[in-house]
């Protein structure tokens, strides 16, 4: 079974311009990538004029919620939800309820994903670094390793015992586990819900300064230096906290960090009317933090995007500012809310996508990136960047709607998504 795309111009990580290209599979795999390809007897055609093929996404930092809150979304529904943004493949968290924090809750929800989910040859998971998540023992770090964990992670809740998170990277040093954390201190985050600053005052909401993610961010710099082992800064949201890990980098320690689309789009005047909508954690600080993190990625001071995807049900979400719990959506919504405020207005091109949010995911985790090239596996996306699309709640695959563009229409959409072969989206 042959199927050719025709007319489409194809986006590389060497290139902020898309180039002109056929691409030609046969069953699972690319057997042709030229400027034209003729069609041959019984090959089916699709026509890509004016769309661009994006090798397919991988996100880093997903909230999966089954087992234990599958009424805000389960691993089929979080699946779909992937595909129908243009992802094939992403790291589940560990925050599910119970915790993903031994091999049997690791071997668990991967089979699970081979159950119930299209994309599961691309779904990882992250294990736990504590028993439940709650900062008190070490997880059973050995036998997730072993099940197949490709990180640890806390799942945005920071570890606050400094001693625990020492050993926690002693072991994964040793297991040659990457160690991630949102940097944060909590006794300086408090009770707030949003970032602290001028908006918050006039807001009368609780902040979360600045300070709180630069001190957490900078402890576990050091603590990985001392460990020697890698460190993935997750969800980084402020200038400082981003230079932290430039100069960490620049002294040889081995960091890497991922920003949110969230955090690059909006900063904290966007709460304006208590939209729980924007409520997030890390909050959405400045508008000059905001322009430092684009600049970041730009330039390969941040190493990944990653939507932190937190599925939150509505009547969660309606509840005031102050009492509502953080965290949007993120899947869907990625590719287009890029798509319509950097790529289109000439922020940044193509390359930065394919680096970012396909190719540098993938090589964190030292998995093979997807490439469009002859000989590699049929994985990419047709994204029209001339359509529209409105995240109405038909729209999303998504069981939870807790997202800023709700409603909205942005330019550029996901038509098609092929995953090995197979056509899984086709809009
Ligand atoms: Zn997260």
């Amino acid at each position: 079974m042959k199927r050719l795309y025709r007319n489409g111009r194809i986006a590389t990580d060497s290139s902020s311009e898309p180039l002109k290209c056929d691409v030609l599979i046969e069953d699972v795999r690319i057997i042709g990538v030229a400027e034209t390809i003729e069609s041959v007897d019984g090959c089916e055609v699709i026509d890509c004029s004016g769309s661009v093929i994006v090798p397919a996404l991988f996100d880093l930092n997903v909230h999966i919620r089954e087992l234990g809150r599958e009424d805000r979304e389960d691993i089929t529904s979080c699946s779909e939800a992937a595909i129908n943004g243009g992802f094939t493949g992403m790291v589940l968290q560990s925050d599910t309820n119970p915790a993903i924090d031994t091999g049997s809750a690791v071997q668990g929800v991967l089979d699970t994903c081979r159950d119930k989910s299209r994309i599961w040859q691309g779904v990882y998971t992250a294990g736990a670094i504590t028993k439940g998540g709650s900062g008190e023992e070490l997880a059973a770090i050995a036998a997730m390793k072993s099940k197949g964990a490709v990180f640890l992670s806390e799942a945005g809740d920071p570890v606050i015992n400094p001693q625990l998170l020492r050993r926690a990277m002693e072991y994964a040093r040793q297991f040659d586990l990457p160690v991630a954390t949102h940097g944060e201190v909590k006794e300086l985050s408090g009770k707030g819900s949003m970032h602290e600053g001028a908006y918050s005052y006039s807001l009368g909401l609780q902040g979360i300064p600045a300070i709180s993610e630069e001190i957490g961010i900078a402890r576990d710099v050091r603590l990985a230096e001392f460990c020697g082992v890698h460190l993935h800064v997750q969800q980084v949201s402020t200038r400082e906290g981003m230079s932290t890990v430039l100069r960490a980098k620049e002294r040889g320690i081995r960091v890497t960090c991922e920003v949110s689309p969230h955090h690059l789009i909006f900063n904290h005047s966007h709460i304006g009317n208590y939209d729980t909508h924007y409520k997030v954690n890390p909050p959405l600080r400045t508008e000059e933090d905001s322009v430092a993190l684009l600049e970041g990625l730009r330039n390969g001071w941040i190493d990944v995007v990653a939507c932190d995807h937190s599925p939150r049900t509505e009547f969660e979400k309606n509840q005031d500012f102050a009492s509502a719990p953080f965290g949007v959506t993120g899947l869907e919504t990625a590719l287009p809310s890029l798509h319509h405020h950097f790529i289109k207005p000439g922020h940044f091109g193509w390359d930065v996508i394919v680096n970012r949010y396909s190719t540098g995911p993938r090589k964190f985790l030292s998995i093979p990136p997807v490439t469009i090239k002859e000989g590699h596996l049929a994985e990419f996306v047709v994204f029209n960047p001339n359509a529209t699309v409105r995240f109405a709640r038909e729209y999303l695959r998504s069981k939870s709607i807790n997202t800023p563009f709700l409603n909205q229409t942005l330019s550029g959409q996901v038509e098609r998504v092929i995953f090995r072969g197979a056509e899984l989206l086709v809009r």
